[in-house]
């Protein structure tokens, strides 16, 4: 069996993905970037191999994408976060039809990415700029709030007043405004959902600029937020696709390009093969009809000189 990995250097957290040879995950990673990109990464990686059984001789063909994908070295291949995020989702959003736009947003950026009906890539944006509508702004936000990240979601349903109208475009100005609106006595709840509407209003300008089709598919490690899915998909007013694992998209999207050139090899090697015998079964019976000692020694080494088929 062969196995292949993605690799996916964010600049906020690296994510890995091994599949086989059918396109199965076998397991999945996410860790920090940090400020020591390479050996993170590595770390994660060889950490997800050691967990499913696997080392680093199984893997056929490693390949990186994300903003640190060159600094693998050891890759086979490095690709762009856009094409592993199209070809990722393309994949996981099988079961659920044509995935013809992504919204994905990552740790200090946000996409929107346009497919056409084979889930090739016809257009995309991005903001990477600007702090705000990113897992960066969210992380500003929970802490100070003084809650984790990972709650966020429950915040935002706990919420039973008016959301908090969170109105600074500015990540460095909406910290600020969330300091004024605790000290306005607004509960941490309505501000949580203000931020989550405040984002996805953001966002849906930015999907916008390369169309809304159906269906919208939303990744990155915030859609791991329920609250913020619940905002986009209100101001949307369309339900979005949200993958069991949304955060590690892009790397499976990775080892699939991987998993395809290794298809590609094995069946243009499989080619070759049955050309090369269908060649030398051409060129056995030209001479046997040239050659009639050739025949009778095929008809002799058969046993019986009247057989047809020599
Ligand atoms: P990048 O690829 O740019 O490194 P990711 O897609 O990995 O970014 O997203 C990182 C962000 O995801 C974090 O900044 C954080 O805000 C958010 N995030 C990660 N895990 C969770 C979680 N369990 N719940 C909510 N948000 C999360």
């Amino acid at each position: 069996m062969d196995y292949f990995a993605g690799i996916d250097i964010g600049s906020t957290a690296v994510k890995v993905a091994v599949i086989d040879e059918d396109r199965q995950i076998l397991g999945s990673k996410t860790a920090a970037t940090g400020a020591l990109v390479y050996k993170n990464a590595q770390t994660a990686f060889l950490a997800l191999l050691s967990e499913i059984g696997l080392n680093r001789k199984n893997i056929t063909y490693l390949t990186t994408t994300g903003y640190g994908r060159k600094l693998f070295e050891d890759a086979d291949e490095t690709i762009s976060e856009i094409t592993a995020n199209a070809i990722g989702a393309k994949q996981v959003g099988k079961p659920y039809g044509t995935i013809r736009t992504i919204i994905n947003i990552g740790g200090q950026d946000s996409k929107a990415i346009s497919l056409d009906e084979d889930g090739n890539v016809c257009n995309f944006a991005m903001n990477d700029r600007c702090a705000a509508g990113t897992g960066r702004f969210l992380d500003m936000a929970a802490r100070n709030l003084e809650i984790k990240t990972t709650d966020l979601g429950d915040f935002h349903y706990n919420a039973e007043g008016t959301p908090a109208a969170v109105n600074a475009t500015c990540a460095v100005f909406a910290e600020s405004e969330i300091i004024g609106l605790l000290g306005k006595g607004h509960g941490r709840e309505e501000i949580v959902k203000g931020i989550h509407f405040s984002i996805a209003k953001r966002t849906i300008r930015l999907v916008k600029r390369v169309g809304i089709k159906e269906l919208l598919y939303f990744d990155g490690g915030p859609a791991l937020n329920k609250g913020l899915v619940a905002s986009l998909e209100d101001e949307l007013g369309r339900r979005l696709v949200i993958p069991e694992f949304p955060q590690v998209t892009t790397a499976f999207g990775a080892a699939i390009i991987g998993q395809e050139a290794y298809q590609f090899e094995k069946e243009e090697n499989e080619q070759l093969a049955s050309e090369k015998k269908q060649d030398s079964e051409l060129a056995e019976s030209y001479k046997s009809t040239l050659d009639p000692e050739f025949s009778k020694t095929k008809a002799n080494s058969c046993g019986t000189s009247s057989c047809s088929s020599c």
